[in-house]
């Protein structure tokens, strides 16, 4: 079956038409090492200012602005912008929804509900074919387990880290 994954975002935040999805592949410099890293994670394109709203109802376990997940890239290196994760329970089992490249900071320890606010989204500038173009986003991820995930590479991961992460569109599709 087709999984159509604007209508799985509906309830989270506005898709201007899909951007890069779950797993892809690529390759980054970090600390001077080339290192392969995934996309454990659905981009969704969403222009700056929109809202987010959290998928489920749990708690907030982190909310920071954090190193590489910035709208801008200087010299180098992505700026800091806000992480917002959420934990919560599906069938007895702990996920952590990672929602990033938000704008406001949520309390760490605040229980929220399916449907409210997370943040906003902040302006993104990224490189295309050589020029630096806005391709404002929001970063969805899920971690199995609960807890927080490494968030090393920019929101990417090392295929070995890949274990804890699930796909977000069949997570999306889970009742309750
Ligand atoms: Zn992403």
């Amino acid at each position: 079956m087709k999984v159509n994954i604007p209508l799985l975002f509906k309830n989270i935040c506005i898709d201007y038409g899909g951007y890069r999805g779950y797993l892809f592949k690529t390759k980054m410099i970090r600390d001077g090492e080339k290192v392969v890293v995934y996309h454990p994670a659905h981009d969704t394109k969403t222009p700056a200012d929109h809202i987010v709203r959290f998928h489920s109802s749990g708690k907030v376990i982190y909310s920071k602005e954090t190193n590489g997940f910035g709208g801008k890239i200087i010299n180098g290196e992505r700026t800091a912008g806000g992480v917002v994760i959420l934990e919560t329970i599906k069938n007895g089992k702990k996920f952590s929804e990672i929602y990033a490249h938000l704008n406001r900071k949520i309390s760490v320890g605040k229980y929220v509900k399916k449907g409210d606010i997370a943040g906003t989204i902040i302006p993104y500038l990224t490189y295309w074919k050589g020029s630096l173009v806005r391709a404002d986003h929001l970063h969805f991820s899920v971690w199995k387990n609960g807890g927080i995930p490494h968030l090393r590479y920019w929101g990417y991961v090392e295929i070995k880290d890949l274990i804890y992460f699930t796909n977000p569109y069949e997570y999306l599709q889970i009742e309750g």
